[in-house]
């Protein structure tokens, strides 16, 4: 089937890490033990802790809002604009967004809050490559399940066999559309994820769709045709 929307996921997929390191790893934090008057050590401790209880599975995980609520501190949204110069695309990406502008519809559907979406998306003026974005948070209340997917390929009145999609995840970027019959692909950067790369947890993935960057997406999509 003719293929007409290309899915991209975000971090890990077109931007590296760098930003969530920032704000996830250190930001997070950095604030907690000056807002508790605890060390640093401490505060990593306890925000790891607090994040796992709460885990992935959970809507509350990604959204920055929750978290600054729940450790008391303050307004995110100024924090989130100040990493800005974090953010930092693979250098495959914009040629490649370029090239399949040309033919297909290009959307996002990632797990970043739509506040997320826009910092990131500015940089380079890459949001303009994309007619839509979808936060499966914000938008759709969810995580990356075949339901969500479905949603996704109904708002945009295509069938899943015409959309491929690309993301870092095994699980939630291959496993989940896979299972809708979106035409998914795993993307396996030097950089991905320890987890992303166990065999245990990348066990349902086909070889044949394992992709080491934009450029060869380009490549797969133009032998599946148009
Ligand atoms: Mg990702």
């Amino acid at each position: 089937m003719a293929i007409k929307v290309i899915s991209f996921d975000i971090d890990g997929t077109i931007i590296d890490f760098k930003y969530n390191i920032a704000f996830w790893d250190e930001a997070i934090p950095h604030l907690y033990a000056k807002r508790h008057g605890i060390s640093l050590e401490a505060a990593k401790k306890i925000v790891l802790e607090e994040n796992d209880k709460v885990g992935q599975k959970d809507i509350r995980w990604y959204k920055p809002s929750f978290w600054f609520e729940k450790f008391d501190l303050g307004d995110h949204k100024t924090i989130l604009n100040d990493l800005k110069h974090h953010v930092n695309i693979y250098s495959d990406t914009v040629p490649a967004l370029k090239s399949l502008h040309k033919k297909f519809k290009l959307i996002v559907v990632t797990a970043n809050t739509n506040e997320f979406v826009d910092i990131k998306l500015e940089v380079e003026n890459m949001g303009s490559f994309f007619d839509k974005k979808f936060s499966v948070i914000d938008d759709f209340n969810g995580i990356k399940t075949p339901d969500v997917f479905k949603t996704v390929a109904e708002t945009l009145h295509v069938l899943p066999e015409e959309i491929v999609h690309v993301g870092d995840d095994p699980q939630f970027d291959y496993v989940m559309p896979r299972e809708l019959g979106i035409n998914a692909f795993l993307i396996d950067r030097p950089d991905a994820y320890e987890l992303f790369k166990k065999p245990e947890y990348r066990k349902n993935v086909d070889e044949s769709h394992i992709i080491k960057d934009l450029r060869e997406l380009v490549r797969k999509v133009d032998e599946m045709g148009t």
